[in-house]
């Protein structure tokens, strides 16, 4: 027996985020574990059970996951981290005796620092990385995980659901160590761990099992490559020993490699993603099943069904197939039921996560009964993908004529040196200016305004008094601090790119469309679905309302093109360079606004630049272009008397060090605090010559840093920053901290600068 439809993967949060309020009441009030287990255990079942329903004759199972599935393989392999080891087993109320552990090493405890959490491939989902060293063994805690599988097979039957585990070499390669030694050095034990819980598995009733291996659309070089063969060589004979199957699946990319390394190893099927990889993939021998993922399992778009039947029919010549989803849906919101405010024309051209399941159910029928393909639902979903191609929703002609017409020059500003002497003159900053990242802490008071605001309990005018009130007192604080360029404090955005996605007409904001980023949180990406274009100004009041109050600069503030794109989903119906420009260029309008309205500095913040970066160092080229010809697009217009900044946060720069100095931003700032200012050093020796601002203290975390620490940082970026281009900031904006914290560590920070300049006369 095998199955015909499936989905790569299933989200854990819930349809209400259902997982996310037990978990924060469980970590507030351990007393609630037993709703938190049940709460998980119905999530699971309910899941499962609408997907059989919907079509599918199997669905992927991953049990019950607390907070993030490579977490959940650490302690299925009892490879949490050491420090958590003495935290006792949890019992009693229907949880996993390792969960307190695996919350511990997750989010951390006051004695206990939290493991690193980073995001997974190229998606905004984030992971907690294993932490290993030479010494790692890998002992089994499978229990709680295989009564839950036991359960699930006596409540739906064995040959309906796919345990899903994560594979060695993924797992293996997301790891750190902590001793400096090769994470793969553990290859070899990783798997025979797996060869030891296989038969187990089989024991509980299912007929197969998954291994996900999306490391495997990276570059990984050919000795890897055979040791994994190796490997699943020996786990595929362990399994047909016990009467089971193994699929191994790959996602986020092209799958040829996947094929070419597991065919002929004795996997019974190879899964792959058909939507961001070829889909004719020329590899496939057709001897070993297919598992064709047509349905794009990361993005809100409708399935062109002719088009993924051409496909699959195609493929299905070849050898044994079944139809699938790219990848897990994990990455989309469940349902386009709740949401209440689409039109009628974007509906028709989405599908979340059930729609999807749906889809794919309807595509297995018709590749074995050609006349579904007059069916309603074909029909209608034919209609849909003919109507977004023309619509003026997704061709705005005023929008491609401007676009048209972008010349080179559109993209360069004057020469560095021209820009320093005009911006030293229209500035007149101290050396070492001292400045913010954009937010200061959004407190429940702003929250709770812009809540009843929502509810129409505050009015448009009293919630602008309300935050124009927070402006007045975030500016006095910053005078107060003697900071030298000060920010409005973005007290009016929720959120950096769902603000101007409320403003940018192409762009919907989503009333329910929750998907998981980590653990119980969860965010709502904006719907990018037509030609951009901006209405009116977006931010141009709040500058004003905050420069009025102030002799000193203040900074425009603005979300870039790519973190615009990154955060949201985004239409697929042409390449994302040409949306990235159309965002570059209402960003274009909205500084020239900003300037008018007397701004003399902008900052265009791209903490996301890299996280789009492609997953094969052959396609980084390109995309980098895109990405930085849409940053230059956006801050060209400005005149060398503006003062452009940028931001990143985030600390691992090697692979973009290069891309700091495209980007051609007078000032740059990032995080660099937590690796003691390594970026600096690697920026000198790429001939950088632009402005630097190295966060000096690390936002994420609530502590103070003392006077000796930031001095120090300082001083240690000034041996590779000449003090001309030298800026003092924190590593982030400061919308998570509260004030205390906030006005001690700024104190710290300006006394530092002002020693530093002491010190340099
Ligand atoms: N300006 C934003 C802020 O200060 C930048 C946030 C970010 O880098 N993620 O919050
Ligand atoms: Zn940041």
């Amino acid at each position: 027996m095998t199955f015909t439809a499936t989905i790569a993967g299933v989200p854990r949060i819930g349809p209400n985020r259902e997982l996310k309020k037990a978990l924060e009441a469980y970590w507030r009030d351990p007393s609630t574990g037993r709703q938190l287990a049940t709460t998980a255990t119905r999530l699971v079942n309910d899941y499962t059970d609408a997907a059989l329903a919907a079509g599918l004759d199997q669905v992927a199972f991953s049990g019950r996951s607390f907070y993030d599935a490579v977490l959940d393989t650490s302690a299925l392999l009892g490879a949490l981290p050491e420090r958590v080891a003495d935290i006792p087993d949890h019992s009693n109320d229907g949880l996993p005796p390792y969960v307190d552990r695996l919350f511990a090493a997750a989010r951390g405890t006051k004695e206990l620092p939290a493991s690193a959490m980073t995001k997974w491939f190229d998606t905004n989902y984030h992971y907690i990385v294993p932490e290993l060293s030479a010494a790692t063994q890998f002992r089994l805690e499978d229990g709680a995980w295989l009564e839950d599988l036991r359960d699930q097979v006596n409540r739906v039957g064995g040959e309906k659901i796919r345990p899903v585990l994560i594979g060695p070499l993924t797992y293996l390669s997301l790891a750190r160590t902590t001793d400096g030694s090769d994470a793969l050095d553990h290859l070899d034990a990783v798997f025979s761990a797996y060869n030891r819980l296989l038969p187990r598995i089989a024991d509980r009733g299912v007929q197969w099992l998954q291994f996900d291996e999306p490391t495997l659309v990276t570059d990984v070089d050919r000795d890897l490559l055979g040791r994994v063969a190796e490997g699943y060589r020996s786990l595929a004979s362990t399994a047909h020993d016990h009467g089971l199957k193994l699929l191994v699946q790959s996602y986020f990319g092209d799958g040829d490699v996947t094929v070419e390394t597991l065919q002929g190893t004795g996997v019974d099927a190879i899964g792959v993603d058909l939507v961001y990889g070829n889909p004719e993939l020329p590899s496939w021998s057709g001897d070993v099943q297919l598992v064709a993922g047509v349905v794009d399992g990361r993005n809100v778009w409708r399935t062109a069904l002719d088009q993924a039947l051409a496909t699959l029919q195609q493929l299905a010549e070849r050898g044994p197939i079944a139809v699938s989803t790219s990848c897990s849906l994990l990455h989309v919101p469940y349902s386009l039921d709740p949401e209440t405010t689409l039109g009628d024309d974007l509906r028709s051209w989405l599908a979340f996560g059930a729609e999807k399941i749906a889809e794919v159910a309807l595509l297995a029928k018709a590749l074995a009964d050609e006349s579904q393909r007059n069916s309603e639902q074909w029909d209608a979903a034919r209609r849909s993908v003919a109507s977004r191609k023309t619509s003026t929703l997704t061709h705005n002609a005023a929008v491609r004529d401007r676009q048209s017409k972008i010349e080179d020059a559109d993209r360069q500003r004057a020469s560095v040196s021209d820009r320093r002497a005009a911006q030293q003159e229209t500035l007149g900053l101290p050396p070492l200016p001292t400045t913010t990242i954009g937010s200061f802490p959004q407190t429940t008071e702003i929250r709770q305004a812009r809540a009843k605001w929502r509810k129409g309990e505050l009015s448009d005018e009293q919630y602008r008094r309300a935050m124009k009130d927070e402006v007045a007192d975030v500016i006095r604080r910053q005078e107060a601090l003697g900071l030298d360029v000060l920010v409005h404090g973005e007290p009016e955005r929720n959120d950096m790119v769902q603000y101007f996605s409320e403003q940018l007409e192409g762009y919907h904001s989503t009333e329910h469309a929750w998907v998981q980023s980590y653990g119980s949180r969860c965010v709502r990406p904006p719907i990018l679905y037509g030609d951009v274009s901006r209405p009116h100004p977006m931010t141009v009041e709040w500058f004003r309302t905050a420069q009025e109050l102030t002799d000193k600069p203040v900074k425009g503030m603005l979300t870039g093109p790519v973190t615009m794109l990154a955060w949201s989903f985004v239409r697929d119906d042409q390449p994302l360079g040409v949306t990235a420009d159309q965002v570059a260029l209402a960003l274009r309008d909205e500084i020239a606004d900003l300037v008018d309205a007397g701004a003399k500095i902008v900052q265009v913040d791209e903490p996301a630049i890299r996280e789009l970066l492609p997953l094969r160092k052959a396609d980084q080229p390109a995309y980098l272009q895109w990405a930085v010809g849409a940053f230059r697009l956006a801050t060209s217009g400005a005149t060398s008397h503006t003062q452009i900044h940028t931001h990143m946060c985030y600390s691992e720069f090697n692979e973009l060090i290069g891309t700091v100095g495209d980007l051609n931003a007078d000032v740059t700032s990032i995080e660099a605090a937590r690796n003691g200012m390594q970026v600096l050093g690697a920026l000198r020796d790429s001939g950088f010559e632009l402005g630097v601002g190295p966060g000096v203290w690390d936002i994420h975390s609530p502590r103070v840093p003392k006077q000796s620490e930031v001095d120090e940082l300082l001083a240690s970026a000034l041996d590779s920053v000449d003090p001309a281009l030298l800026w003092v900031n924190p590593d982030c904006g400061l919308k998570t901290r509260g004030w205390e914290e906030t006005t001690a560590s700024l104190e710290v920070l300006v006394s530092a600068a002002q020693n530093a300049r002491a010190n340099l006369a």
